[in-house]
């Protein structure tokens, strides 16, 4: 959501003449866009805020300003603390930010907008930055669940699905420009439609609005994020199953191995739930992967519900996790309680499931290796000029030889060798077949060409 909303700002920006750059010196406003999640991330913002004090004292009227979760979180207390800051945006307020710079050059006077009622800015249609092959699209805002450690539902608000058609819409204008990938994004998109925006009937289920996405011409790939195992359901395998242009990456955050942290998180499933639907998802989508979420360390966790995430692991063989040590947020049920397990301890939990994963994540890749696959380019190598970067449509990277014209292309490689989690590969000559199937093994119709058993070079996007 956060990369959404930065490229919503930048396309606001642009069309009111600013000019984006990417260093702090020659900007003359430098704005963060900020995650609450973790308090990491919230002291990361909080060190180059402090680092700005000096540079504002040089360059008065340089405009600093903060956008996102943690302006919601800390509303006034930033320019208490933070006096050089010049605008504070809230997450619903991102359509104001021109007017704040404005507002800020001729009235010299610092600038706080935080909407507390109304739809979240994501559900409106707003300026985009032309030229991109990707883009971010939000189907709701904010969250209904109250998991116990999350501040989400505080800074985000409750939740709201955007209407199916306006959905629709939007992806056809973007397909118009040249997106060939969207992300549709929300806090917990399977539950997509549950509760309405601006009175109209969503009347559709994730389900039905991945098929309608994937009707869209121009519109090759579809990822979407995030999952909650609670509201995953049958029909939306079976969209995935059915329906090519989705990604086969499937991100399901499990949190703990231990049902009764899962009680205390109030996850709303216990483990032997959340196996039936990762067994479920892969007889009936066989080349999917799915990554996954671990918090370690949380009120409560003993070493048995630790021994239990770490068997959890080991048994449902995530293609990749994301493991993070419990830190308390502001406004939880989960930080009125005692977070006493030493951060030596954390840290070796941490440590220990981000090897065990490693180990996981090489056995996987591994399996991969001799695969024809498609795959879409998104960038330059950063380590040589002469390679591409592209995403599997299991989200795994690989390099090939490739030039700049290639992104955003779909091509089929064959996957040669893996280092750490990025493949080298060989482009293969033939447009995928009318029904590409994603893991690489022959297609349901249209058999194999001479060109890819011979595995020739010339690049052909599809
Ligand atoms: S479902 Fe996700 S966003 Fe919603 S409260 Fe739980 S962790 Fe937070």
């Amino acid at each position: 959501m956060n990369d959404f909303d930065s490229d919503m700002a930048a396309g606001l920006l642009k069309k009111e003449g600013h000019e984006i750059v990417q260093d702090d010196d020659s900007a003359d406003v430098i704005l963060f866009n900020t995650c609450s999640v973790r308090q990491h991330a919230e002291d990361r913002v909080l060190g180059q805020l402090a680092e700005l004090k000096g540079e504002k004292k040089k360059r008065p009227d340089l405009v600093i300003g903060v956008m996102g979760c943690m302006v919601e979180n800390y509303k006034t207390k930033f320019f208490a603390d933070y006096p050089h800051v010049d605008i504070l945006i809230g997450t619903r307020s991102i359509p104001e930010l021109p007017k704040a710079i404005e507002t800020v050059r001729t009235e010299r006077r610092q600038v706080l907008e935080l909407a507390k009622t109304g739809f979240g800015y994501e559900l409106l249609e707003m300026p985009r930055l032309e030229g991109k092959f990707h883009a971010y699209l939000p189907i709701m805002t904010g969250c209904d669940k109250v998991c116990s450690f999350c501040i989400v539902p505080y800074v985000r608000g409750r939740e709201i699905s955007r209407p199916l058609r306006e959905v629709a819409d939007e992806v056809r204008r973007l397909a118009e420009i040249g997106v060939k990938h969207v992300t549709l994004l929300g806090q917990n998109v399977n539950s997509y439609g549950k509760t309405v925006a601006s009175g109209e009937s969503v009347s559709a289920d994730f389900a039905t609005l991945l098929r309608a996405v994937s009707k869209v011409p121009g519109i090759e790939k579809i990822g979407f994020t995030t999952s909650h195992p609670e509201d995953a359901s049958e029909e939306l395998f079976q969209a995935i199953r059915d329906e090519d242009k989705i990604s086969r990456r499937f991100h399901l955050p499990l949190q703990s191995g231990s049902d009764f942290i899962l009680e205390r998180m109030k996850r709303d499933h216990t483990l032997a739930e959340y196996r039936k639907k990762i067994d479920r998802m892969r007889e009936l989508i066989p080349d999917i992967a799915v990554t996954t979420d671990i918090i370690v360390g949380f009120p409560g966790e003993t070493d048995a519900d630790y021994e239990a995430t770490k068997k959890a692991l080991a048994d449902i063989q995530f293609d990749g996790a994301f493991i993070f040590k419990y830190s308390p947020r502001p406004h939880t049920a989960a930080a009125r309680w005692e977070d006493s397990m030493p951060m030596d301890e954390k840290n070796r939990r941490n440590n220990e499931l981000l090897n065990l994963q490693k180990e996981i994540t090489k056995r996987k890749n591994q399996t991969w290796l001799g695969r024809t696959v498609k795959v879409m380019v998104e960038d330059m190598s950063k380590k040589s000029r002469e390679e591409v970067l592209a995403r599997t449509w299991q989200e795994k990277k690989v390099v090939f030889k490739g030039s700049g014209t290639l992104i955003g292309s779909s091509l089929r490689v064959r996957l040669e060798q893996v280092f750490d989690e990025t493949y080298r590969a060989e482009v293969v000559s033939i447009p995928p077949p009318p029904r590409a199937d994603h893991s690489g093994r022959p297609a349901k119709t249209g058999a194999s060409s001479s060109s890819e058993r011979a595995g020739t070079k010339e690049f052909q996007p599809e």
